[in-house]
C-alpha cells in the first residue's frame, strides 16, 4: 500500500469539490475580544471576529482569567491522572456541584469536551442497557451520531423537531423494550430551537428516558443560564441534560447532568470517561467562576440578544436574506459553495472581518451560508461594517436581496 498517495488522492478529492478545510490562522486577544490577529506567512492585520462559539465573550472575561491564574498558581499546570488515579481535584468536585445545581438535577459529571461527554455517555447507555433502542433526531450532532454508532444498539431516526414522526416510530416498539430520545435545544447551523415540550410528552408517554443536548444553550437561556429547558421549565422532565463548557462558558470541558444513579453509572462504565486523564483544575475553575457569574448575571444575555436583534435589522435593511429563528444565530443565505467560499475570502483579506464559510457536509449542498453569531460586545460601528460590506459582496456576486 502506498500511503501517501492514497493520502494525497483522497485530499485531492476534497479540494475538487471545493470542501478543503482551511483554518483561519489566528490569535485571540483578551479584552479585546471579538478582535482577533490574523497571521498570512509572518504578516498579522487585526480581524473582527463574527463566528465565535464564545458567544458571550466569557473567555476573556476578568472574573475568570484571575480564577484561572489562581488555580494555576496553586495547583500547577495538569490534573495529573485519570479521575480515579490520582486526577480527581478539588475543583472538579465544586464544578460537578455547580453543573448539577444549575439544571437542577442530583449529580453531575465532567468530560474532557462535549463531543466526548456526548460519544460516552450514549455509547455508555446504549451498550450496557440490553436491548435499549435510541431514536435520534436527524439534525443531530455528530458526537451524538458517533456514540449511538459505537454503542451498536438499534437506532431509529426521527424527523427533524418532529414529535409526530417521534410518536409513530416509538409506538412501533412495546412497552418493554428500554428507548432512549436523544435531541439537542438548540440546532447551531439552522438556529432554530426544538419542541422540547412536546417531544417530552411523546417521551413521556412511550416511557423513554430523555436526552437532551443544550451545548448552544447553556450560559444564553433561561434567567440562570440552564438553557432553553430551563427558561421554559422543563428541566426536570428531562433525564440527562449535556452541555459544554467551551462554548458560552468560554473555557473548555463538557458535562452531563442526570439523578445520581445514572451519574454514577456513566461514571462507572463509561470508557471516555474512565481512561482519560481529567481537565486540568485551571480549567475546571474557570469554568465554575463563568458559570456562577452567568447564574446571577443578565447583562451579557440582554446585551446578547440586543445585538442579534440589530445584526438583523441591518441586514433587513439592505435585504440580505438570512434564515429566519428564534435564537442568537444569524444563518445568511448564499446558497452557492464557491461564492460562499469567495465571499468568506474577501471578507477577511479586504474587510477585516471574520465569518466561516459552512458548506457541504456540515449542511446541505445549495444551502452554503454565513453562520454569523453577533456577541455583547460587537458595537454599533462592528455591525455597521459587518453590513456595509455584505452589501458591497452581495452586489459583486449578483446574489438576490430580498425586499422586506
Ligand atoms: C460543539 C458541539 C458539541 C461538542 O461540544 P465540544 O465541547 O465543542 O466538544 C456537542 N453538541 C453540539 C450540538 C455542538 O455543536
Amino acid at each position: 500500500m502506498d500511503f501517501e498517495t492514497f493520502f494525497a488522492d483522497k485530499l485531492d478529492g476534497l479540494h475538487k469539490e471545493g470542501r478543503y478545510r482551511i483554518f483561519a490562522d489566528l490569535e485571540r486577544r483578551a479584552g479585546l475580544f471579538p478582535r482577533a490577529l490574523r497571521y498570512s506567512g509572518d504578516d498579522a492585520r487585526e480581524v473582527t471576529v463574527w463566528c465565535s462559539n464564545d458567544y458571550l465573550g466569557m473567555g476573556q472575561h476578568p472574573a475568570v482569567i484571575a480564577a484561572m491564574h489562581e488555580a494555576l498558581d496553586k495547583c500547577g499546570a495538569g490534573a495529573g491522572g485519570t479521575r480515579n488515579i490520582s486526577g480527581t481535584n478539588h475543583y472538579h468536585v465544586l464544578l460537578e456541584r455547580e453543573l448539577a445545581d444549575l439544571h437542577g438535577k442530583e449529580a453531575a459529571l465532567l468530560f474532557t469536551s462535549g463531543y466526548v461527554s456526548n460519544w460516552t455517555t450514549l455509547s455508555t447507555l446504549g451498550a450496557n442497557v440490553p436491548g435499549c433502542v435510541i431514536f435520534s433526531d436527524e439534525g443531530n450532532h455528530a458526537s451524538m451520531i458517533e456514540g449511538i454508532r459505537h454503542s451498536k444498539a438499534e437506532k431509529r431516526i426521527f424527523k427533524h423537531n418532529d414529535p409526530a414522526d417521534l410518536d409513530r416510530i416509538l409506538s412501533e416498539y412495546g412497552a418493554d423494550v428500554p428507548k432512549i430520545v436523544a435531541f439537542e435545544s438548540v440546532y447551531s447551523m439552522d438556529g432554530d430551537i426544538a419542541p422540547i415540550r412536546e417531544i417530552v410528552e411523546v417521551a413521556e408517554k412511550h416511557g423513554a428516558m430523555t436526552y437532551l443536548d443544550e451545548v448552544h444553550a447553556v450560559g444564553m437561556y433561561g434567567p440562570r443560564g440552564g438553557g432553553v429547558a430551563e427558561r421554559d421549565g422543563l428541566m426536570d422532565r428531562i433525564t440527562v441534560i449535556e452541555g459544554t463548557l467551551g462554548k458560552a462558558f468560554g473555557v473548555v470541558g463538557g458535562y452531563i447532568t442526570a439523578s445520581a444513579k445514572l451519574i454514577d453509572f456513566v461514571r462507572s462504565f463509561g470508557s471516555g470517561f474512565i481512561f482519560t486523564t481529567a481537565l486540568p483544575p485551571h480549567v475546571a475553575a474557570g469554568a465554575l467562576t463563568s458559570i456562577r457569574h452567568l447564574k446571577t448575571s443578565q447583562i451579557e444575555r440582554v446585551r446578547h440578544q440586543d445585538r442579534v436583534r440589530k445584526v438583523r435589522a441591518g441586514l433587513d435593511r439592505i435585504g440580505i436574506p438570512y434564515m429566519q429563528n428564534p435564537s442568537h444565530i444569524v444563518p445568511v443565505k448564499v446558497g452557492d459553495a464557491a461564492k460562499c467560499k469567495w465571499i468568506s475570502d474577501i471578507l477577511l483579506d479586504r474587510y477585516g472581518i471574520y465569518v466561516q464559510p459552512i458548506n457541504y457536509p456540515t449542511v446541505a449542498r445549495k444551502t452554503e451560508r454565513l453562520r454569523i453569531t453577533p456577541s455583547p460586545l460587537h458595537t454599533d460601528a462592528d455591525i455597521e461594517h459587518l453590513v456595509h460590506s455584505l452589501s458591497d459582496l452581495w452586489s459583486q456576486c449578483a446574489l438576490a436581496r430580498q425586499v422586506a
